[in-house]
């Protein structure tokens, strides 16, 4: 609650804030049909440990996920490290109720696997940023739980190291349930405290993650181990039991928190490349230093080529950073991407919005948002 990236929860002035803090009842799990219906306040690491319990498995992770809650999730369609082989929020999501425009209360989805009764609403709703109506429940997909994890944290001398990797286990036809990267820069600035084991010379790592079961399973992980050596890797760190592995996971899961502890301001974009350009982008990076003297450290889900760069910055460097911003998103357009992968546009990201999207689908999403919100009560200056 309230951990959005992007200022989606800051409220307009004179607005009213909305708390769904005390809505964080599981309502129902349903174990033959695999689906679960809850409140929107419930926090997703609860979820996640409650259907764990039963043998059952929800997939999307965000980082964040001991301190944001479902309805934000399907709010911002967040996705997390398993979005590489399992998909974002809006590929769980099944029915939603809301309140919307005139206070009216609208049910919409089905909780069966498919349906295509009209258009598709929940999906719309979802990734909706707070800005067509409040969910008041939410019914999800489940999956049944992978029997076995296996997860790896690859210590490599070279950010380029790391990302070729990427690359290679995709082209491989490796399906790992997270790849995810961490830069020279994160490390030398919070490896003390996230990752006390790395190598002195560390210059990035990845951390890649395989469930599953069978010798498919095995026959991935050793492929991986191969392909990663061939990179260079300096080394490897394994964790097949839930202590080690939360331990491998604190060194990813705890960069951002870390990073804001370094009293400086932190811009965070949320850009999406394709995985084969994530060099390029991280090479980038470096440019951009050198031409506005500011630090850009970067993280994220690699194997969606989803990566958090992150500008650190000094109050009175506001425009530098801008500048920065402008030079990130111009450089992630020119690679084939998109400036936002699962952060959401908000208040912050409203420029990149206007100049991705072409003129008539602006138009057509504000008309959407006339429908669900005439009044324009919901959310009001965010997106558009
Ligand atoms: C350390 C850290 C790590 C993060 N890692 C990830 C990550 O890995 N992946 C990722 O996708 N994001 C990540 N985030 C961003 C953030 O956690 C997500 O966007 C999350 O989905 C927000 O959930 P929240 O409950 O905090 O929502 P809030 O921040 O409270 O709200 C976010 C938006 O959702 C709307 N909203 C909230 N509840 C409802 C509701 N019931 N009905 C309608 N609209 C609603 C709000 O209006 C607002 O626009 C991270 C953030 C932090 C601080």
């Amino acid at each position: 609650m309230g951990t959005s990236l992007s200022g989606g929860a800051v409220p307009s002035p004179g607005g009213v804030v909305i708390s769904f803090e005390r809505m964080n009842r599981i309502i129902d799990l349903d174990r033959e049909n695999l689906t679960i219906t809850v409140e929107p306040g419930v926090i997703t690491g609860d979820l996640i440990r409650a259907v764990e319990a039963e043998n059952l498995f929800y997939p999307p992770d965000p980082a964040s996920l001991d301190t944001c809650t479902i309805g934000g999730n399907v709010a911002e369609n967040a996705g997390g490290p398993r979005a590489f082989k399992y998909g974002t929020t809006k590929h769980y999501v099944l029915e939603i109720e809301a309140v919307v425009g005139e206070g009216k209360l609208l049910t919409t989805g089905r909780r069966t696997k498919k349906w295509v009764v009209g258009y598709d609403l929940p999906q719309l709703l979802t990734g909706s940023e707070g800005t067509l109506g409040l969910f008041t429940r939410i019914t999800l997909r489940l999956l049944p739980k992978p029997p076995s994890t296996y997860t790896l944290l690859a210590a490599f001398r070279s950010e380029g190291d790391a990302a070729r990797s990427v690359s290679r286990i995709i082209a491989n036809g490796l399906l790992p349930s997270a790849m995810e990267y961490v830069d020279g820069k994160c490390i030398r600035a919070v490896g003390d405290e996230i990752a006390p084991f790395l190598p002195k010379d560390t210059g990035a790592f990845l951390l890649v993650e395989f469930d599953g079961f069978g010798p498919e399973f095995e026959r991935q992980v050793e492929r991986a181990y191969e392909l990663m050596e061939k990179e260079g890797v300096v080394e490897v760190f394994v964790a097949s039991d839930s202590a080690t592995r939360e331990k491998l996971w604190r060194a990813r899961r705890g960069v951002l928190p870390s990073l804001e502890k370094l009293g400086k301001k932190i811009r965070h974009e949320d850009v999406v490349v394709p995985r084969s350009r994530i060099p390029d982008l991280v090479e980038y990076t470096g440019v951009v230093e050198e031409e506005t003297g500011l630090m850009l450290a970067t993280f994220g889900h690699a194997g969606d080529g989803n990566i958090h760069v992150n500008i650190l910055y000094d109050e009175g460097q506001e425009n530098l950073m801008e500048e920065a911003v402008d030079m990130v998103i111009e450089k992630v357009w020119e690679l084939g991407g998109t400036a936002a992968g699962e952060h959401g546009i908000g208040l912050l990201k409203k420029k990149h919005l206007y100049r991705e999207l072409d003129p008539l689908s602006i138009e057509i999403q504000k008309g959407i948002k006339n429908i669900f919100d005439p009044e324009g009560l919901f959310n009001p200056g965010k997106v558009f």
